[in-house]
């Protein structure tokens, strides 16, 4: 299948080349030129399979032309390893856990299955590729943990300095091998700009191979798609079959746009509710048809800390850039930190799930959202123990255990570059590697 680019100013490319230049030359991003519907019989079944099957079937959709059956089903299968189950947490609303991976969220479903791509695609390939990734918190950890030991890929997480917590950044600072991780002086934004100033960059492009494992990437955002039909095959498997809502707690807006793309290839879900914390954007235009970024700033929920969310060009573009139609699928809500912490402990003491901060804006939207007969669903993104100290000093109840999986990572040594928020400066590091 081929891929054309949001600006459509420059010809559609093969899957292989939009997965290795991450961003089209004409800066828009990747969209597959076919979105294939499933047939309603599919979902009457679905229950029946489980997360890996399904995922199976839906990355044939997307991917069956350009990877042989078996190479797929293998890729899948090793991407996979691990569950995203739909958890009740009180009448009406289910959190669907994604954080059941590798770094214990959900990046780590697309990070692994890019990875793995990404790899075969390279195969037999003398050429190294150099992932770059900016990273809020949770997809640097992903993507550096999915592509870590494979060979003649060079990954570089760039992060703001101070703005990820302790655990976020051991995830990606402390690999070594073909992960470096650059330490920014300035925040998620000038991360991301700096890695698309590099795609755009002719020095660059012409000394270097580069791509991006960010959710601009189509390897990393698609497979997202996987684990909203999951969501509806769990909860079919309870008897629920419609009005179902669900929400999703957004910052760059990968995650809602796979959502978009699942409800597009016919899975059931009535709508759409995007959760912001007070980096508010889209919540803006959604209400105003005003599209108005700006600088972002730093929250509790700080994965969402995003002033100008890059996937926002693909939701304009699924809809014909029509308010209306975005407006019709997805409604907006925005919450303070002070909101955030309200919720997380309210949901924590009332009903005895503990969610982490960024779940919990989404927990907190469907709370406010849901008419009578609608069941909602919110992505419980990441692991409250990726959190520790936010989330034990707002439920004030002692210690959250951390997973053995955290704790590893937090015996190893941190590793980092400084580097300023200034491109020249990232050119010349880049070009003296
Ligand atoms: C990345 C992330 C988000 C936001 O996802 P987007 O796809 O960028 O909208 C939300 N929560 C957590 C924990 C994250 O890591």
């Amino acid at each position: 299948m081929n891929y054309y680019s949001t600006n459509k100013s420059v010809p559609k490319v093969s899957l292989k080349e939009a997965v290795i230049k991450g961003l089209a030359d004409d800066k828009g991003l990747f969209m597959p030129e076919r979105i294939e519907a499933f047939p309603e019989s599919f979902f009457e079944t679905i229950h029946q399979r489980s997360f890996q099957e399904i995922s199976f079937e839906v990355a044939k959709k997307f991917f069956g032309e350009d990877v042989p059956e078996a190479d797929l089903k293998a890729l899948v299968d090793d991407t996979l390893n691990f569950d995203c189950p739909v958890v009740h947490v009180n009448d009406n609303i289910f959190s669907l856990e994604l954080f059941h991976g590798p770094t214990l969220a959900f990046k780590d479903v697309g990070g692994r299955f890019m990875a793995r791509l990404l790899a075969y695609f390279l195969k037999g390939n003398e050429a190294q590729v150099n992932v770059l990734v900016a990273t809020s918190g949770d997809t640097g950890s992903a993507v550096a943990n999915g592509f870590l030991g494979v060979p003649g890929i060079y990954v570089y997480v760039l992060y703001p300095k101070g703005l990820v917590s302790e655990i976020q950044e051991k995830q990606f600072t402390t690999l070594g091998q073909n992960i470096t991780a650059l330490e920014v002086e300035g925040t998620f934004d000038d991360c991301q700009r700096l890695v698309k100033t590099a795609f755009l960059d002719q020095q660059l492009k012409t000394g270097l191979t580069l791509t991006s494992a960010n959710s601009i990437n189509v390897a990393r955002f698609l497979p997202q798609a996987f684990y909203y039909f999951n969501a509806y095959a769990r909860l079919r498997e309870r008897g629920v079959t419609e009005d179902i809502v669900v929400s999703v707690p957004s910052g760059n807006f990968g995650n809602l746009t796979a959502g978009l793309f699942a409800k597009k290839m016919g899975l059931p879900i009535k709508r759409f509710i995007a959760a912001n914390n007070e980096n508010d954007i889209v919540y803006n235009y959604l209400k105003s048809g005003k599209y108005e970024p700006r600088a972002s700033v730093a929250t509790i929920a700080n994965a969402m800390d995003v002033g100008d969310p890059s996937n926002f060009a693909r939701i304009l573009d699924l809809y014909d850039h029509s308010h209306a139609a975005i407006q019709s699928e997805i409604t907006g809500y925005r919450y303070s930190d002070s909101e955030i912490k309200e919720v997380l402990s309210e949901v924590y003491h009332k009903y005895g799930y503990l969610t982490d901060p960024h779940g919990a804006t989404g927990y907190k939207a469907l709370d406010e959202a849901l008419l009578d007969g609608e069941v909602g669903v919110f992505l419980e993104t990441a692991h409250p123990a990726k959190f520790t100290e936010t989330v034990e000093k707002i439920i004030g109840a002692g210690k959250v255990p951390l997973p053995e999986k955290l704790a590893e990572f937090m015996k190893g040594e941190k590793l980092s570059i400084p580097l300023s928020k200034e491109f020249d400066d990232f050119r010349a590091f880049l070009l003296q590697q």
